[in-house]
């Protein structure tokens, strides 16, 4: 059987050692060592990755108490010198730690015990049984968690049986019967737990509660410790700067600024609608003037959809006939009547005949409208439409 460095050393990082099993899966080379120090997937924490005898390690796993190291190719010799990637493992100790205490405190503050641990690439949370965390109270757990951050804890691990287990006031009785390990934090917790920590609560550096959310049963809460904590506040500062510059503000100013910003938009947007309608009835106006018999039909280069439906509802709001629009930009065309007979019916008669040209749209009787995939497939539409109308 393997002997596991990383229970009773979590800083070895380098080691040498023998190869002392091969093992060949569907998805690739699996070796066994006389000693590892790479820590299998388990207990929420992800393995360690590095490499043994010069070749990557792809995954470690755990299977019937044997640690299988999946290899990017077959090794050659057995003696083999081993390092795991410690920016990876550090980093996963820190954040396993952090939990550790997150969740004491959680328990201790708001009587809220840990369901579940995700520590990812990603993302790093636990779920905690409580309906809701406020505001206050989550910035209560964070300054507690850091306090007893900057106390510097002992943390230990030691191995006890069932019985002895039975007697510490652990937060939950461990599963296996035999040989309990049991990770200690002093005048904090005992916990049972198979994870690699730090020897101290202050090589996890800081805790920084991000953001919660409901989840079935409870609450999640997100969180980064040490090295991960600290590109959070460097990524987030990245942008603030980048926010501020552009806006040529200071973070004290920045809220009133965007505030400024929104109500400047409103302003201009208010002025540029009471201007596209003063054009509309202008425009309204010409329309009117050079129509063929009841139809007005016209092919704007540029026009939104909202823009030809204001001006044609202008229009028969205010005027009898049919009115066709089509916009080449938007590759949409649009019809509205008023006083029509009923075979005008806009959005019946846009259902009945969009499929031949690749069309999507309908509308009510007294207007209608429709998106094509071009803008060819729009004027063809278009111009079967005006032809129709012509007909009428
Ligand atoms: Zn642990």
């Amino acid at each position: 059987m393997t002997q596991k460095i990383y229970y009773d050393s979590a800083y070895t990082r380098e080691w040498h050692t023998q190869i002392t099993g091969r093992v060949d899966k569907d998805d690739g080379l699996y070796v066994t060592l006389a000693e590892t120090a790479f820590y299998p997937h388990g207990g929420g924490q992800p393995c360690d990755l590095g490499q043994i005898g010069g070749i990557e390690v792809l995954d470690v796993i755990s299977e019937d108490g044997e640690v299988l190291h999946k290899l990017e190719r077959a090794p050659e010799q057995n003696d083999v010198d081993c390092h795991i990637d410690w920016q990876r493992r550090f980093d996963h100790m820190q954040q396993h730690s952090g939990q550790h205490l997150l969740s004491a405190i959680t328990l201790k503050m708001a009587d809220a015990m840990t369901l579940s641990f995700h520590l990812g690439t990603d993302y790093i949370s636990i779920d905690v049984a409580a309906a809701e965390l406020g505001a206050n109270q989550l910035a209560a757990i964070e300054m507690e968690v850091n306090q007893q951050i900057y106390r510097n804890a002992k943390i230990s691990s030691s191995w006890v049986t069932a019985e002895e287990a039975a007697r510490l006031p652990l937060v939950k009785q461990p599963s296996v019967t035999e040989d309990i390990r049991i990770v200690e934090i002093e005048g904090v917790e005992y916990n049972a737990c198979g994870g690699t920590h730090v020897s101290a609560t202050g090589e996890i550096g800081i805790i920084k509660l991000l953001k919660t959310e409901k989840v079935k049963g409870g609450t999640r809460i997100y969180f980064k410790c040490g090295y991960r904590a600290l590109n959070e506040f460097n990524a987030a500062q990245s942008v603030l700067t980048g926010i501020t510059a552009k806006l040529k503000t200071s973070r004290e100013e920045l809220a009133d600024r965007i505030d400024k910003m929104e109500a400047e938009q409103k302003q201009l947007q208010a002025e540029l609608n009471a201007v596209k309608s003063s054009n509309d009835a202008y425009y309204a106006q010409e329309l009117l003037s050079a129509r063929e018999g009841l139809v007005i039909a016209q092919i704007f280069e540029d026009k939104s959809l909202k823009d030809m439906q204001s001006l044609a509802t202008k229009l028969t709001s205010e005027h009898e006939g049919l009115v066709l629009f089509a916009s080449i930009s938007e590759a949409k065309v649009v019809l509205a009547q008023n006083g029509q007979p009923p075979e005008w019916a806009c959005g019946p008669f846009f259902k009945g005949n969009l499929g031949a040209y690749q069309g999507k749209g309908g509308g009510s009787d007294k207007m209608a409208q429709a998106g094509f995939a071009s803008s060819e497939d729009a004027i063809a539409f278009y111009e079967f439409t005006k032809d129709q109308l012509g007909h009428h």
